[in-house]
């Protein structure tokens, strides 16, 4: 299975933006912990924000798939997981969110200005005292007599530093466990705080930090879907988040196959070219079978997708499986490499960093392997994993590409 030939085109010409964009400032981003706002905008205005999102909102109405060729392309020619992980959770995360479960008031509100590039999103549930286990949540949220209260301190949050908008979610005070809701917000105002970026070993060109919520006043119109639906919001974009990490992933991994092997052509030990000892060709030859196995699960899970079904499972799988595998290659690239690797001057130590965020970026892989499993069972009991209220009719809104058309 491959993209059809408008995705191929579409492929390249995002390819091009982000060699010829992105790319040039990258390790500048990662040495000083910073972001660049001015280039997200010019970002922006290739249109890659809005590329799947409605035409209405400024969009381009594409189906996940052309989406996710642009975005595989966007990410070869990058090679900045600073930029791809603000992107993910704006794009993934928030917009996807938005147009699926918010109103058209709300899409109307804040999309135009987040497919723009002119504004720049957060998705805020992590909390210091919970990641995995979102449920435990501690933020609350309680109604008054013409809106909410919101309170709270969300921590590890890509793009909180500096972003203009916020989707968060808080628990209803109250209520069960599982009521949760989900709002969306201005963090311009003083009741919320946002923290510098907080320095970590990779993902360096993303702004992560905390954001504080102390006594934010809310109305109805910052409410993302039904009071107590948050959860079927964090789901949807959980779904959509993994299956595009593991695009991005694939996009990232493509060209070490082929600059390894030239490396491992042109290194000569012991006379002859490394390239020659088997030990040597199985890293290059594990990243390009790993790589395969991934796209031929991506597709899948698109063609899902696509026809309104639930890939729930699958999304883990991409998600677990694109992240062990970044992480392995990246590190199979750099024994190939040896020190002209381990330079900081080229891209391939940068990649590693970053590639061991994303083990738990996400979410880690012992929790998708329960997600799978919790499935396995499921299935032996003949008894379907049914996620309440899951919503995946936003592709309706949207052109689309069927799987017999991107073979
Ligand atoms: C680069 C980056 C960007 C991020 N961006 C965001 C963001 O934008 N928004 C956001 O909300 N969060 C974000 N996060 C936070 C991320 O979602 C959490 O780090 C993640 O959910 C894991 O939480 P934790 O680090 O608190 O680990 P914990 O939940 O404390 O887990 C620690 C370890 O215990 C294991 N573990 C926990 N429970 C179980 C279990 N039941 N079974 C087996 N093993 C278990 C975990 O797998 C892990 O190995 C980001 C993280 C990174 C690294």
């Amino acid at each position: 299975m491959e993209w059809n030939t408008e995705q191929q085109a579409l492929k390249q010409r995002y390819f091009e933006v982000g060699r010829d964009l992105v790319r040039p400032s990258a390790a500048f981003r990662d040495e000083s912990v910073s972001f660049d706002k001015a280039l997200w905008r010019k970002v922006g205005d290739t249109g890659l924000l809005g590329l799947s999102m409605p035409e209405q909102y400024g969009g381009s109405g594409l189906s996940i798939t052309d989406f996710s060729a642009a975005l595989e392309g966007f990410a070869e020619g990058c090679q900045d997981m600073g930029v791809l992980v603000t992107f993910v959770a704006q794009v993934a995360l928030v917009q996807s969110s938005l147009v699926n479960y918010g109103t058209h008031e709300q899409c109307e509100k804040w999309l135009p200005s987040l497919i723009s590039g002119e504004k720049l999103a957060c998705f805020a549930i992590t909390e210091q005292g919970c990641g995995s286990d979102v449920r435990s949540i501690k933020t609350q949220v309680e109604k008054t007599v013409d809106g909410y209260v919101l309170n709270g301190k969300k921590w590890n949050i890509t793009n909180a530093p500096i972003a203009d908008i916020c989707m968060t979610f808080a628990k209803v005070k109250d209520k069960k466990e599982k009521a949760i809701s989900c709002f969306i917000l201005e963090t311009n105002q003083s009741a919320v705080t946002q923290s510098e970026p907080f320095s970590l070993m990779g993902n360096r060109g993303t702004p992560i930090g905390s954001i504080d919520f102390n006594d934010v006043e809310l109305s109805h119109r910052n409410l993302v879907s039904d009071e107590e639906n948050g959860l079927a919001v964090l789901y949807f974009s959980f779904l959509i988040e993994r299956i595009l990490t593991g695009v991005l992933v694939s996009g990232c991994i493509r060209p070490l196959i082929k600059e390894c092997a030239q490396y491992s052509q042109e290194r000569h030990a012991f006379g002859s070219p490394i390239g020659n000892n088997q030990y040597v060709q199985q890293y290059i030859v594990d990243i390009e079978s790993k790589l395969e196995l991934l796209n031929g699960v991506i597709f899948k899970a698109l063609y899902m997708i696509e026809q309104g079904r639930d890939c729930s499972k699958l999304a883990s799988v991409i998600k677990m499986y694109s992240s062990e595998i970044f992480h392995e290659s990246s590190l199979s690239a750099m024994r190939v490499l040896g020190n002209y690797g381990y330079r900081r001057e080229n891209y391939y130590e940068r990649l590693l960093r970053d590639a061991i965020g994303l083990l738990f970026a996400g979410g880690t892989t012992e929790i998708h392997k329960r997600v799978i499993w919790d499935s396995i069972l499921s299935d032996v009991k003949n008894n379907p994993r049914v996620h309440k209220n899951l919503n995946l009719s936003w592709q309706e809104n949207t052109a689309r590409t069927t799987m017999s058309e991107a073979v």
